[in-house]
């Protein structure tokens, strides 16, 4: 058994755990984790640890806290990848609106200039081939589609009734 006065409060350099070590022995193995450290290393870990700040951080990291801290962190973490998916899923259903908006009036403008065959490969365009759909208007699209391809057939059909009259 060691001398009790010699027994001094000591920080493990390596985990950070309250020690106790003796003065008597110039190193030591942490209970904790196992690793050796040097007496006067530990105690002056100990002194370094007693500023305010450090003091905080103690307090905040202690066991009694660690829980309540945890919990917090991860609510935050959730609500950051939380935002990010909404960003990122807003973003993603902005560009498809855009892609299908941008098929829908390039196809109606071969369709003023009489290109219909033009006209018909970009309204195919109008197509949903994302997850999207559902979350923009994949019905309304789809109605949108079909009129303007019903619009450019029978406009095509026509055009070639009349080619075939002055032939
Ligand atoms: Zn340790």
């Amino acid at each position: 058994m060691k001398d009790d006065k010699f027994l001094v409060s000591a920080v493990c350099p390596h985990c950070g755990a309250n020690l106790e070590v003796s003065l008597e022995e110039e190193a030591g193995i942490c209970k904790f984790c196992g690793s050796p450290f040097v007496t006067k290393n530990a105690i002056g870990y100990e002194r370094k640890k007693k500023n305010l700040f450090l003091k905080i951080v103690d307090r905040i990291f202690s066991e009694d806290n660690i829980g309540m801290l945890g919990l917090f962190l991860g609510m935050i973490l959730m609500l950051v990848v939380s935002i990010l998916v909404l960003v990122g899923f807003e973003k993603a259903k902005e560009n498809e609106q855009d892609r299908l908006q941008t098929a829908y009036n390039e196809a109606y403008e071969y369709y003023q200039e009489g290109e219909y065959d033009k006209a018909l490969m970009k309204a195919e365009e109008i197509y949903m081939d994302s997850d999207y759909g559902d979350f923009i208007g994949k019905l309304e699209w789809s109605s949108k589609r079909k009129k303007l391809i019903r619009m450019i057939e029978k406009a095509k059909k026509q055009q070639e009734e009349l080619v075939r009259q002055t032939e």
